[in-house]
């Protein structure tokens, strides 16, 4: 790094070890992912794909809004395991993904293509657009977890894909017949540099078991795969077997029907691990203008505001906070400032609403009860608003007017 270092390495032209240059690309404005996770490996046809596809199933059962960005532009197999036939649909919105039988949203070069024979004979820098483009031009709706079907290696374009999608973590998939420790060597030094956390390491193909005798049979030989993962630091999460029923499953697009337990370690780093769990990120501050425990009739003249931090749906913690006196404009500005997403409400003035409502705070008026009962029901879903606002009433002025 040179003396005079600005950090604007965008433009600067030296050659530096420590150049930032962020080609990040936002996603479309109606997406809201909360995940992504990279599935990459050495080559193809080692089983990535399908790695990705049972990873989204695995997730999908428990319950996660799923998605996976099939990447692997040049042998997209994605759509068919989905058994995926319908093109997506766009508007002047931006382009759908395809939704599959379990509601996993899928986008492939697959959904695009006049028919699913046709070659892709593109260049990287071609492929890697298009892949940015299913990250920025695709409605995605609410995500928790995008599985993405890397392109095969550790070249252009998978790096490509790296710099311009926000992954959380990598999944590398291996499978005996190749030069594990290379590949896994390279896989994790992409990482390093992308400073992306290696999640695990799957190894496909491991082992063939006999359907009438139950040996497992290694048709490659012993495999070194936990002393690799030792190498490097990182853990080993599965080892799935050759499995013809697997394979029946892909090809008549039913994967989803397919029943294992293979990836159910994967899962739970997922659910767990800090860096990746999307567990907590519902977080939601909702306040109540309270008079002694019940919801005040009078927004502006309530005796406090007893905030509840709430985290996936549940209260964690609550604050009665006095009402700092009522000027006009000054109580929604208040709240805003003490993080509030919701306010609820017995009355309260259409001037008071209009400032929430710029804030993108929600208000739920006409509310009448316990404090503490009003919140649990709005974290239900079943609190609506009156939406009655106070005018010309004699509490005018009470309600935040
Ligand atoms: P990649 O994405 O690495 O190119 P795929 O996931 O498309 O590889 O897998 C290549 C082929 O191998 C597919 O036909 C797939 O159905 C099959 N396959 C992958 N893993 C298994 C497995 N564990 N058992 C049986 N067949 C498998």
């Amino acid at each position: 790094m040179s003396e005079n270092c600005n950090e604007s390495c965008g433009s600067c032209g030296e050659e530096c070890a420590d150049r930032k240059v962020d080609f990040s690309e936002k996603p479309h404005e109606l997406s809201k992912i909360k995940k992504v996770i990279g599935v990459v490996s050495g080559k193809g046809g080692v089983g990535k794909s399908m790695v990705t596809s049972l990873l989204a199933v695995t997730m999908k059962r428990k319950g996660y809004n799923t998605a996976i960005l099939d990447a692997d532009i040049t042998g997209p197999s994605i759509p068919k395991a989905f058994g995926i036939n319908e093109k997506a649909r766009s508007t002047e919105l931006g382009l759908f993904p395809i939704s599959s039988k379990t509601g996993i949203e899928i986008m492939s070069i697959n959904l695009l293509l006049e028919n699913d024979t046709d070659p892709v004979v593109w260049r990287g820098p071609i492929i890697a657009n298009t892949v940015k483009q299913f990250w920025t031009d695709v409605i995605w709706g609410e995500v928790d977890y995008m599985f993405v079907d890397m392109p095969p290696g550790t070249g252009d374009v998978p790096l490509t894909v790296f710099q311009s999608l926000p992954v959380d973590g990598i999944i590398i998939v291996t499978s005996p017949q190749e030069l594990v420790s290379m590949i896994v060597a390279k896989a994790v030094n992409m990482a390093k540099m992308m400073k992306i956390p290696v999640l695990g390491l799957v190894e496909n193909m491991s082992y063939f078991e006999c359907p009438d005798c139950h040996k497992k049979h290694n048709l490659f030989g012993d495999s070194h795969i936990e002393e690799v993962a030792k190498q490097h630091g990182i853990e080993m999460v599965a080892k799935m077997p050759i499995d013809t029923s697997l394979a029946g499953a892909c090809d008549k697009g039913l994967i989803e029907l397919f029943d294992n337990t293979w990836l159910d370690k994967i899962a739970e780093t997922l659910e767990s691990d800090e860096e990746v769990s999307v567990k907590g990120e519902n977080k939601m501050k909702i306040a109540v203008a309270s008079d002694n425990g019940m919801v005040s009739g009078h927004f502006g003249h309530c005796e406090s505001f007893v905030i509840y931090d709430t985290i996936d749906g549940k209260i964690v913690s609550s604050e009665a906070v006095p009402n700092p006196g009522h000027k006009p404009g000054f109580l929604p500005v208040f709240l805003n400032d003490q993080g509030v997403n919701v306010i609820i409400s017995g009355g309260m003035g259409g001037g008071a609403v209009d400032i929430f409502n710029e804030k993108n705070i929600e208000v739920i008026t006409g509310a009448s009860g316990k404090a503490e009962d009003l919140v649990k029901s709005y974290l239900q879903g079943e609190l609506k608003t009156t939406g009655s606002v106070c005018h010309e009433h004699q509490h005018h002025d009470e309600c935040g007017e």
